[in-house]
């Protein structure tokens, strides 16, 4: 799918240092790396090693750091034709302090590039783009942009990182809205299920906010509130951009019609993923090749759901069935004309919920081996797709 996200580009410069420094100390860096920062590239760095077309939109400066930036994000798949070139800027740097100790990290940041503004933004091609996300930054032109994506039709979401004059009048706008541990301190709220108790949520819009080594919360369409623990790796190497990790595994479980506790649960293993390595370029390498979609309770008994999986041979829509404590997938393409079969989001079965029906000329399919046994592609079946229920969780995926 298509991921459009607008934010900044910056050049992060961190040294990793035993414990942060008291003021007025010289230590030295127990390693130094040298990155491509802005929190929603890094959004996309890694939406785009989940087999997603990653573009990004704002502004750069025209000097050479600007140009070893481009040049890092062509590598990491990320198309930038949607930028705007400032002459009279420099490139914004982060100098970052990571404390090996407390895995914190302290990040001091110089910048003198002007954002992008609604006018610009207003010239970037929204056809075809599944989904717009967007930093939390530059509150006054973001309210525009949030509207022209929505009237556009098309899903969006918000990356709160801290608090800005007037972003909370911009909260109903996007479809997902992702707070940050750090927001939500500083609006004094002691912890995530707080900050999400406190904030108006419109109908149908989910909210999340992760909270470091504690996991994350989540609010949706139910209001109720749920929670994923985080899945550590086994050594932790590096935790800046944790966060947008987060992100990126919480907007793929949504574009690909995980439910929201499913959704949750991907979006910390991707971030425990991230943890576990240097930069983001290793995050989809560390990964279970098979993710747990939804809940076996979430799925009506018998009931059906609509996925896109990313298996082996490529991006995959299909569909889970339940019987009971036992689930099926297949690919959601009929045999007679590889037309989809749903004939509602996510209603694969016929009305007595015995048979999968696909909906273009009524064939009928047994739930559990996928056979057809009425219609145009009689003697024909379904083909399967690779699943399991593990600790409750419905796993899809040739992992
Ligand atoms: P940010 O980068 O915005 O500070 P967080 O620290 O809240 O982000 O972390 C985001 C997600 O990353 C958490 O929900 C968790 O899943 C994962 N994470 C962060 N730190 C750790 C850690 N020490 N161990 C395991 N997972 C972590």
């Amino acid at each position: 799918m298509r991921v459009l996200a607008v934010g900044v580009a910056t050049l992060d410069i961190v040294d990793l240092v035993e414990r942060y420094p008291p003021e007025d100390a010289e230590v030295r860096a127990l390693a130094r790396a040298e990155r491509r920062g802005g929190n929603a590239a890094n959004t996309l760095a890694v939406l785009a090693q989940l087999g997603h077309e990653a573009r990004w939109a704002g502004t750069v400066a025209d000097d050479a750091d600007a140009r070893r930036l481009l040049e890092r994000a062509a590598r990491e798949g990320i198309d930038t034709t949607a930028r705007v070139t400032h002459r009279d800027g420099c490139t914004p740097v982060s100098h970052v302090i990571a404390s090996r100790a407390t895995s914190s990290r302290t990040i001091v940041h110089y910048r003198q590039l002007p954002e992008l503004e609604a006018a610009d933004f207003a010239r970037v091609p929204l056809q075809g783009v599944d989904w717009v996300h967007f930093e939390g930054r530059n509150v006054p032109a973001l309210g525009a942009m949030l509207e022209r994506v929505r009237d556009f039709g098309t899903r969006c979401s918000l990356e709160v990182e801290k608090p800005r004059d007037g972003i909370e009048a911009l909260f109903p706008l996007p479809d997902v809205l992702l707070c940050a541990r750090h927001y939500a301190l500083a609006r004094g709220h002691a912890t995530a299920a707080d900050l999400l108790a406190a904030l108006p949520r419109r109908a149908s819009q989910l909210l999340c906010c992760a909270w470091g080594a504690d996991g994350a919360w989540a609010v949706g369409e139910d209001g109720a509130l749920h929670h994923s623990p985080s899945f550590p790796p086994p050594s932790i190497a590096d935790t800046v951009g944790a966060g947008d990790a987060f992100n990126a595994g919480f907007l793929d479980g949504v574009l690909r019609g995980f439910t929201l506790p499913a959704a949750l649960r991907h979006a910390c293993v991707v971030a425990g993923a991230k943890c576990g390595t240097e930069g983001f370029a290793g995050v989809g390498a560390l990964l279970p090749g098979g993710a747990a979609v939804c809940r076996l309770e979430d799925l009506d008994d018998p009931g059906s759901r609509g996925l896109q999986v990313r298996l082996r041979d490529g991006e995959t829509p299909c569909f889970v069935v339940r019987v009971g404590t036992v689930v099926h997938a297949y690919r959601n393409a009929c045999p007679h004309t590889g037309a989809p079969l749903e004939w509602r989001p996510h209603q694969f079965l016929d009305g007595s919920g015995e048979l999968v029906q696909c909906a273009l000329h009524g064939a009928l399919f047994a739930r559990d081996t996928g056979q057809c046994l009425h219609g145009p592609c009689a003697g024909r079946a379904l083909t399967p797709v690779p699943v399991d229920v593990h600790d409750g969780w419905v796993r899809v995926g040739d992992g």
